[in-house]
């Protein structure tokens, strides 16, 4: 198949590969469209089982981030890269500064911040060969790691979620199960615990978990039982496409709230969690704190000011996407995708293109 018809291309405006048999280096990197600005996304680096698994991940995260920005009015286009290879063997320094180059041969249309498996230290090799990277701290003025931003942003965006469903703010009782309590999903349980939330979590790597019970009174659960809680709200904050088919016959929760990026496994899954009655707050919706940050750190500017600005953005945008399925019976992730398109191609909006 060429990458032309490849079923995730939707129109990417560019995509390159990079092979470096000196470094190692196997990567890609996708713009998917800059018609808002230059594209920023995140560097991820997977032992991905091949290199169509890595270019479908590259595609559909890279559109992610296009509608991500559009959602969150930032002058930004989307784009990702991937590196192929597991992070805990393949990094080394070569390697990241080799992935720099590639990154700076696209001249500044293409800017990357860190991903799973990418963290603020290797930012700072791959900065030694080009300086467009973001998302790491700096000697001029970064704050580095957006998560915190982005644990905030799915904070607003979840509480939301319960008032449109549950009629009310207050978290105070309500029960809510996270996958994943790593860098945002722990972040995100500090603050409902601090709200009076009752949380069940799981993850993986068993510490991660057993620091929020001993921290946040969390209940831990295993990972292959945190989808049939009884609780009110599910906050997907571990991976991507863990909303299936079996899930959706599972779930017991009325929300899905999280940070986790592409969270159904397919689109039409909208439809049937609508027609169960879940309302599900779309995740670049809710989850785009982060690249909100990054963007105001880029510019020089203060936290106070990215705060601002994802407390309004996931505000006004979750309400217009909330009111507008429950006047229509349209699910939540095609209005959002509505909302988004319309902000960075209205011309295709209008002719009634909807992604
Ligand atoms: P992270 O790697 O720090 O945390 C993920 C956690 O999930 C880890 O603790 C991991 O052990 C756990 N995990 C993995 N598989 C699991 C499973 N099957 N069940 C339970 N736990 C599992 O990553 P993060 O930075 O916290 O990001 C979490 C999610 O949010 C990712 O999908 C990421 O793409 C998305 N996201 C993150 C940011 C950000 O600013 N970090 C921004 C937007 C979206």
């Amino acid at each position: 198949m060429s990458v032309f018809e490849h079923r995730s291309y939707d129109d990417h405006q560019r995509v390159a590969f990079c092979q470096d048999k000196k470094t190692g280096l196997k990567a890609i990197i996708a713009i998917h469209n800059t018609n808002l600005g230059n594209a920023l996304g995140g560097c991820r680096m997977f032992p991905y089982a091949s290199g169509e698994a890595a270019l479908d991940d590259v595609l559909r995260l890279s559109r992610g981030m296009t509608y991500k920005s559009a959602a969150a009015n930032l002058p930004l286009g989307g784009g990702k890269s991937v590196i192929l290879g597991d992070p805990r063997q393949h990094k080394t320094e070569d390697l990241l500064r080799a992935m720099g180059r590639f990154i700076d041969s696209f001249n500044g249309d293409y800017v990357a911040a860190e991903d799973s498996g990418i963290n603020e230290s290797d930012m700072r090799i791959m900065a030694l060969e080009t300086s467009h990277v973001a998302g790491f701290s700096s000697l001029q003025g970064d704050r580095g790691d957006p998560s915190p931003a982005t644990a905030y942003g799915v904070f607003v965006g979840l509480q939301l979620a319960v008032q449109q469903r549950f009629k009310t703010s207050d978290l105070k009782g309500v029960r809510v199960a996270i996958q994943g309590v790593g860098n945002v999903g722990y972040r995100l349980a500090e603050m409902l615990h601090q709200a009076g939330a009752q949380l069940w979590v799981s993850d993986v790597f068993a510490a991660n978990a057993q620091r929020a019970e001993k921290e946040l009174s969390a209940r831990v659960v295993d990972p292959s039982d945190i989808f049939t809680q009884d609780v009110d709200v599910i906050a997907p904050c571990a991976l991507g496409a863990t909303i299936d088919d079996t899930v959706l016959n599972l779930l017991r929760a009325q929300v899905i709230a999280g940070s986790a990026n592409n969270q159904l496994a397919y689109d039409d899954l909208g439809a049937a969690l609508c027609a169960r009655g879940i309302l599900y707050a779309p995740d670049y919706v809710i989850n785009a704190g982060g690249i909100i940050d990054v963007y105001y750190q880029r510019q020089g500017l203060p936290y106070a000011k990215a705060h601002k600005h994802i407390t309004q953005c996931i505000t006004d945008t979750l309400k217009e996407v909330f009111q507008r399925s429950a006047a229509t019976g349209e699910p939540t992730n095609l209005i959002a995708d509505q909302v988004a398109r319309n902000r960075f191609d209205p011309q295709s909006s209008a002719m009634g293109c909807v992604a």
